[in-house]
Parts: C-alpha cells; structure tokens; sequence
C-alpha cells in the first residue's frame, strides 16, 4: 500500500513514523516549503500523554527529546496590575500525575526532531513540492505539484495545515481561499508570537501569564530562550482571512511596550520585543470541519479541527488524531493490505468519530479559558486574600488531568519508558503484559 501525505508539520511527521511502524514503507511526504526544518514559529508543549507516543516512536526521539527541553516547573499568574496573584509548581504536578513531564520545544527545534529521527527521511520528504490539484478513482488518488510532478498512492492523508489545500481541492472553495476562513472557522483573536533569548531576570522552567481586559499575556522560558505570546482580541469576529504588515506588527507591538511581564516588574514587553529572534503577527483560527474525508483522501491534523494556542493543545490534538488514524489502518492492513475504498470510507468515518468530541471540547476549552482569562485572574485575586493558593492542585488535578488521563497511544508499538504516576492511564501501557 502506498500513502502520500501532503504537508511536513508536526502532524505530517508524526503520521510518517507511525506508518512506518505499522508496516508501510511506501509513503512520501509531499512539502510546499524549501526546507523542512525552517526558523519560524515561537514554542509547542507537549502533554504527558504525547509524550508517551514520542516514545512509540522509537529511533531515539524520546532519549533526544528529554535532552532538549527544559525542567518546566513554575506556573506563575499576575493580575490586571501586574501583581503576583498565583504561583504553582503546575508542572511538577503534572509530571507527579502522569509520570512523564509537560515538555516545552521551540517550534523549530521539534520539527528538527522528528525529521533527524525519521528512517530515511530524505528520501521519503520531499520538498519544494506545493500540491495544487487532486484527482481520485476507485482504486487510486493522484496529486500534481505546482512544478509539474505527479504522485500517486493508494491513500492520501492531508496533513496541510490549517489553510489545506488538500480540503479545498476535495470539498470546494479553491476560488475563495485567499479571502475566506474555511466553513467551520472564524477568529476573534489575533496574537503576535515570537521568541528570543533568555534576559536577566527571567527564570528557566517557568511559564509566566498576565491578562488585562482584552489583553492576554503568556511567556515560556526555556533553558537559553524565551517564546512569548500576546493575545488580542479582535473588535468582531471574522471568517476572512487578514494579512497583516510587518508595519502593523510594530505598531501594535509598541502599543503594549510598558506591558511588565514579571512579578518584579523589572521586565516590560518592550524588552523581549527589542531582543526578539523572529516574531509574526496572525489571527487565531478556531473551529472543527464538518466531514474529515472522502473516497480514498482523509484530513488530519490542524486542517480538520484548529483551537487558540493558550493550551498548548492544538499540536498535542493533531499528534492524537494522527494516532487515531494510523491505529485504524494499521489494524485495517492486516486483513487487507490492499483496502478497497468502501473499507478505507469505513476506517475514515470511525478515525474522525473517535476524534471529533475530545477535539471539540479541546477547541471550546481553549477559547473559554482565553475569553475569561481576566475573569478568573479576579476570582484569584479574591480568593487569594482569604486562603493561601501556593501550590495549590485544584486545576492540576481536577481539570488537567482530563487532557492527558484518556490520551491515545499507539495500540500496537510498545512503549520503552513506559511511566504511570498518581492519575491511571485510560490506556494501559502498551506491551507490557496485564497478567
Ligand atoms: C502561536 C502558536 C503557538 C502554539 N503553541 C502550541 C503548543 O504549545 N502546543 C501545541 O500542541 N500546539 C500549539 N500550537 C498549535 C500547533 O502549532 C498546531 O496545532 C500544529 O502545528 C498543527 O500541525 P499540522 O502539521 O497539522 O499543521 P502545520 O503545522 O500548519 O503544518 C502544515 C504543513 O503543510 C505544509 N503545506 C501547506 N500547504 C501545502 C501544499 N499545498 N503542499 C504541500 N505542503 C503544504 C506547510 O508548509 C506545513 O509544513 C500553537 C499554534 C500557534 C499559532
């Protein structure tokens, strides 16, 4: 069986290895950008249960992972005013659940991993190749490239992000793409995003979060690099697409240049945005698309369900789904190595069926969260007056854990580092024996 996946993004990647443990060695990865591996984005976390996937994935990702990151520990929330309402050890917390750690990356730095640990990975991505057209048959699908090439396979996954391409090519709305959201998406939130190196001042391991009004503030400190996010919300809702200005993004960014981003106050907007590697400014896309298939082509990944980033669920959401679909196939090959489109139509509808409501509640979650962030930062500073909140595990234990406790795993790939801690896996430990 042979699989062409387009787009080589976190999702893409991660379909990659686990096709290649469930036995297919026939896949490319079709790549619009020159290189796969490019410096753009700020950070992505990673939840417990993901990491118990990278695990699966084997070819040393994990070993390489826990070398990478670094020990999150703090969580630290400040007021409208820029006064330290709440300071936790979240992540210690976290870890002590689950077993396995909340693992930060640079953006950038975890693309780098899970292509350098991908088996013969420059033979199976290919780049430069902008998929523009899709044709399929009972038997078959094809895709031509922007530069002439054709590929054909007997599935293809579109794993294109959230503008796919892929979608569009099977459900319409080619003309519009470059004005309109895709139906199911709309954004009320814009966000500049960047990363830069650590300043005196700032702590590794902490996760810094200040909102005021409509204003949301989050900064990540790695062990050399901080990434930060500045959340705004749009005056209305819109399903069209905005490009914004490098000209805008000053603007806007000076707007917030007193905004102080530690409990001291000795550290203001202005100075990581002085010191800043790269930064972009986007709308935040939000929503989930009605049909994640058709014939012999399914959508994977940020192209089917899309959520704010406050969470840090969005990527650990399209590894899941990933999982999902690989789990399927891969149970679907052993009895027919060449599916036909009626039991691929089967195993497309069942993968997007287990999905879709843990990737909605995560989309709704998130945009809760980031709309009542102010809110709940009073509610804090209230209760904070009366009873200590240090270190207290009420979010930890009885929200958080409802993100990673019931994630999926790989059901036929052992894990080799197998962790539980204090909360049970819903999934047991894969290969080890239950007797
Ligand atoms: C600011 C920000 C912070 C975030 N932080 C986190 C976090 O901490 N944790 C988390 O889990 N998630 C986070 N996310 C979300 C996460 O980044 C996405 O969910 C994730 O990148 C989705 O992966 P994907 O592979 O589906 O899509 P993408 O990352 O968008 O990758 C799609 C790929 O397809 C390629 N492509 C597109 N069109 C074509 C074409 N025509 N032909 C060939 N290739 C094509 C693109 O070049 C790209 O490489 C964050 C998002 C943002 C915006």
């Amino acid at each position: 069986m042979r699989v062409l996946i387009v787009g080589a993004g976190p999702t893409g990647l991660v379909l990659a290895h686990a096709l290649l443990k469930a036995g297919v060695e026939n896949l490319v990865i079709l790549e619009r950008r020159q290189t796969v591996v490019e410096a753009s984005g700020a950070g992505i976390g990673l939840w417990p249960h993901t990491v118990r996937v990278l695990d699966q994935l084997g070819d040393g990702i994990l070993e390489s992972a826990q070398e990478m990151v670094p020990r999150m520990k703090r969580n630290a929330r400040l007021g409208s005013e820029g006064n330290l309402i709440l300071s936790t050890d979240m992540y210690e917390q976290i870890e002590e659940n689950h077993g396995h750690p909340f693992m930060l990356f640079e953006r950038m730095r975890f693309i780098e991993l899970l292509y350098t640990h991908l088996p013969r990975a420059s033979d199976l991505v290919l780049t430069g190749k902008s998929v523009a057209s899709l044709s399929q048959t009972d038997k078959l699908v094809s895709v031509t490239c922007d530069d002439g090439s054709e590929y054909t396979g007997d599935i293809l996954i579109g794993a294109d992000g959230v503008h796919s391409i892929t979608r569009s090519l099977l459900f319409g709305g080619l003309e519009d793409r470059r004005a309109k959201l895709a139906d199911g998406f709309s954004a009320s939130f814009r966000c500049i995003f960047g990363c830069g190196p650590l300043l005196p001042g700032l702590v590794p391991g902490e996760m810094v979060e200040r909102s005021k009004g409509p204003i949301s503030f989050q900064m990540l400190i790695s062990d050399d690099t901080v990434m930060w996010f500045f959340y705004q919300r749009l005056e209305k809702m819109t399903t069209n697409k905005t490009y914004y200005s490098d000209a805008e993004m000053e603007e806007l960014a000076d707007t917030f240049k007193d905004f102080e981003v530690v409990e001291d106050r000795s550290i203001c907007f202005g100075d990581l945005w002085q010191t800043k590697r790269r930064a972009r400014l986007a709308d935040l896309e939000e929503g989930l698309i009605s049909q994640w298939s058709k014939g012999r082509v399914a959508l994977v990944g940020d192209a089917t369900h899309k959520m704010l980033p406050n969470l840090a669920l969005g990527g650990n959401c399209a590894i899941e789904s990933a999982v999902s679909l690989v789990n399927r196939l891969h149970n679907l090959i052993q009895t027919s190595p060449t599916p036909s489109t009626q039991e691929l139509e089967s195993v497309f509808i069942a993968y997007q069926q287990e999905r879709e409501s843990r990737a909605r509640l995560f989309t709704r979650l998130s945009g809760l969260m980031l709309r009542h962030w102010w809110l709940l930062a009073k509610f804090l500073g209230f209760v904070g007056r009366f009873t200590s909140l240090e270190n207290d595990r009420t979010v930890t234990d009885k929200v958080l854990t409802r993100i990673s406790k019931p994630g999926l795993v790989l059901d036929f790939v052992p894990e080799t580092q197998p962790k539980t801690g204090k909360v049970p896996w819903d999934i047991s430990i894969v290969g080890l024996s239950t007797g």
